[in-house]
């Protein structure tokens, strides 16, 4: 009969062979993987052989158990120093645990094969004890030498809990050794190495709780498992082979089916006994997930997940941000605790906002190992970091959480408890996420309602358009048929007042036609023809025009046009309706004189988290610029200050910019003139065939196929544009 030693020896061997298995598999080309691997597999080598010396009583086996064992020190230092990063400098004495286990190979070696005494010996067991366990020692020596040195807040915890259970694990192994003989010290390994595989597998640090939580999950399921094993194997006698393998396939295809379901249960259930405050907000999530399944109006979802994250009481700080319209900004939409930054600008944060659209998550925790694991980083990706951090600071978040849809960025859910260091756990993070998740697809959700509904208004504005035009136009046609009749006879009548009432009936009648035929235009659904072309030929047609409008010749009117531009697919009859709009408001924003610049260029910015290409178009005037007051206006429909201005101008321009997937920008100060911006998106396949033929910037990272900008729905008030007017009120749609 076997001790207990051997036997949780085979355990160990067992358990570490799956443990370094399980860590490979993973990632199998990571250097600390590999080194990790190496480590347990040479461990479990050690248990396995010492397991055999002492069921089959081989002296063999026990001479290859020390074989094995004369690595374990060397091993375990190369893979703490590849854990632990360059920051850590070599490990302590590693040449001359390198010497020392030369020396033992030969040892041993001349002792198996010359003087079998030598490795019997009680001084070279002593030795050989000292030098094995002074190198693990050395290890942990090590990894506390990088806990007192490294800054990082959570790299301490996380090297502490490392070196506590270190001390432990070896002290025990000793113990194992020891003439008492003890057999802790292999469970302790077995729990180590878990430990330290999951430190591996999850760059958080696993608080302990969760840890034990984990454990108690896995022994729980361990043994219900073995159960089941054991159950349907165990009644097999030993002759009946067959009947023992048929046994073992339906015991393991019953395991494989009830695995799934059994681990959420078991999960469920320890968590309930263990950590009632997680099973607590794991149930308050997952009732507030299918509550917002019912909802479709996102501003509607933002309280409910507010109120839910207060109830819970795992956070003192939380705040929704939604994206803008145009994508230039990230903006408050709701928050508990303290009122954090109100807007977020997305070219400002670029770094901070491509990485949470990539990763998912960010966490102040993560960049601070960064930061601390780097210090030899390029100063720029530093930088990005100090950058990262800084916007974490103004959402007043420790966890920043991703509301993604259509790989954009959509929006982010903040979150911090500032009683706690380590507020959140992994799968708290993980249930985090959910949240989030089920936010984003609310957004999408009311994003395709909000287009339906007003797909729907513009549908019903466009018929009673229509409508309304036909009464109006008929009886217009004769009013104004009846007063061009009468004109001649003012002209002879000698009373003037007749001619010129005669006149003012015709010119209303033409205003009212051309306000009719305008809003015709902005209600009726849109019906360009996009191909793809080159802007600047636009542009050129409408100067072509404008020069010949009443007033053009008061006025210098110049353009720039970047030449080869990408080209942009639109529709070039609504595209020079857009710009003779424009044009035309700047010449009447100047009536003495005055200058108008038209340029075009290509722009680069950060969208909803992702880099995009657009095509830019500025109509610069020296005028009279615009009230700051007036600028929320401008795209109201039949807003206007002119005595003879429709106010349709603008909406009309907007909506066609609008379906051609662009935004319109404005800047002005009063007095200084104005700027009107338009930006065209440039699809991401034109965009690389364009960098390519260029050799310039490199081809967008941005999803190919996809247009770069959505349509937006609101008005908006921002402006991301390096514009070469004075800083002053804008506005932009
Ligand atoms: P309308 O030209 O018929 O008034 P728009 O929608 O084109 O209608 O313009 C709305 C208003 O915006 C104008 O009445 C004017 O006050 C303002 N506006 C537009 N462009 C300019 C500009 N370049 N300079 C100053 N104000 C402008």
């Amino acid at each position: 009969m076997l001790s207990t030693q051997p036997l949780s020896a085979l355990v160990a061997a067992i358990v570490g062979l799956a443990i370094g298995g399980s860590v490979l598999l993973r990632e199998p080309r990571r250097g600390v993987h590999v080194l990790f691997a190496t480590f347990t597999f040479n461990i479990a080598l050690r248990n396995l052989f010492s397991f055999l010396a002492a069921g089959l009583e081989s002296d063999f086996f026990n001479w290859a158990a020390m074989l094995a064992a004369v690595s374990l020190p060397a091993t375990a230092q190369r893979f703490f120093q590849r854990f632990l990063g360059d920051e850590a400098g070599p490990p302590p004495l590693l040449r001359s645990t390198v010497v020392g286990a030369g020396l033992f190979y030969l040892a041993l070696c001349f002792g198996r094969f010359v003087d079998t005494s030598l490795y019997h010996s009680t001084w070279f067991n002593f030795a050989f004890a000292i030098y094995v366990f002074a190198g693990l020692y050395l290890s942990v020596y090590y990894l506390y030498r990088r806990y007192r040195a490294t800054p990082s807040r959570v790299e301490k915890i996380r090297l502490l809990y490392l070196v506590v259970g270190g001390v432990a694990t070896v002290t025990a192994a000793l113990l194992d050794v020891a003439p008492s003989g003890s057999s802790f010290g292999n469970i302790f390994i077995i729990i180590y190495l878990y430990f330290l595989s999951q430190t591996l597998v999850r760059y958080r640090l696993l608080d302990l709780n969760e840890l034990l939580g984990r454990m108690v999950v896995l022994a729980t399921l361990v043994l219900i498992v073995t159960l089941i094993y054991g159950v349907l194997v165990k009644w097999v006698g030993p002759d009946q082979h067959g009947l023992f393998f048929f046994n073992a396939l339906i015991a393991s295809t019953a395991i494989l089916i009830v695995y799934d379901p059994l681990r959420s249960r078991v999960e469920g259930a320890v968590n309930k006994w263990m950590f009632q405050e997680k099973y607590e907000l794991t149930r308050r999530i997952d009732n507030l997930r299918a509550d917002l399944m019912n909802i479709i109006d996102v501003r509607e979802s933002v309280p409910r997940v507010m109120a839910a994250l207060e109830d819970s009481r795992r956070v003192t700080h939380a705040s929704a941000y939604f994206v803008d319209p145009d994508g230039s900004g990230y903006e408050l939409a709701g928050h508990i605790g303290p009122r954090p930054e109100a807007r977020l600008d997305a070219v400002a944060n670029r770094a901070f906002f491509e990485r949470l659209r990539r990763a998912g998550v960010v966490s102040i925790e993560g960049l601070e190992r960064e930061i601390a694991a780097g210090k030899n980083q390029q100063t720029e990706e530093k930088q990005n970091l100090l950058l990262m951090s800084r916007a974490l600071e103004l959402l007043n978040g420790s966890v920043v959480v991703a509301i993604v849809g259509e790989e954009q960025l959509l929006g982010m859910l903040v979150l911090r408890d500032e009683r706690l260091r380590e507020a959140y756990s992994s799968d708290e993070i993980d249930l985090f996420r959910g949240v989030a998740a089920s936010i984003g697809v609310t957004l999408q959700n009311s994003q395709v309602y909000e287009r339906m509904k007003e797909r729907d208004r513009l549908a019903a504005l466009g018929q009673m358009a229509a409508g309304l035009a036909h009464e109006i136009r008929n009886p217009l046609g004769s009013i104004k048929g009846a007063a061009q009749l009468l004109q001649p006879i003012g002209q002879q009548s000698s009373d003037s007042t007749t001619k010129e009432f005669l006149d003012i009936i015709v010119e209303e009648a033409n205003r009212l036609n051309k306000i009719v035929s305008q809003f015709l235009d902005y209600a009726r659904p849109y019906r360009g023809d996009p191909s793809p072309l080159d802007v600047n030929d636009v542009v050129k047609k409408t100067l072509q025009l404008l020069e010949k409008e009443e007033g053009a010749s008061r006025i210098e009117i110049s353009s720039n046009l970047v030449e080869g531009l990408p080209p942009v697919r639109a529709d070039p009859e609504q595209l020079r309706q857009v710009f003779l709009n424009l044009s035309l408001n700047a010449l009447q924003a100047m009536p003495q004189t005055g200058k108008l610049q038209v340029s075009t260029s290509l722009r680069r910015s950060t969208r909803r988290g992702a880099t995009a290409a657009f095509l830019e178009v500025r109509f610069r005037d020296t005028g009279v610029g615009i009230p700051p007051g007036d600028l929320r206006n401008l795209f109201i429909p039949f807003f206007t200050t002119k005595d003879k201005g429709t106010g349709l101008g603008l909406p009309i321009s907007q909506r066609i910019i609008e379906n051609h997937g662009g935004t319109i920008e404005v800047r002005s100060q009063p007095g200084a003139g104005a700027s009107f911006t338009v930006l065209l998106p440039i699809e991401a396949d034109a965009f690389a065939s364009y960098a390519e033929s260029k050799k310039g910037p490199p081809p967008l990272p941005a999803d190919r196929r996809t247009p770069v900008l959505l349509p937006s729905l609101e008005p908006v008030r921002k402006d991301s544009a390096k514009d070469p007017l004075p800083a002053g009120g804008r506005a932009s749609r």
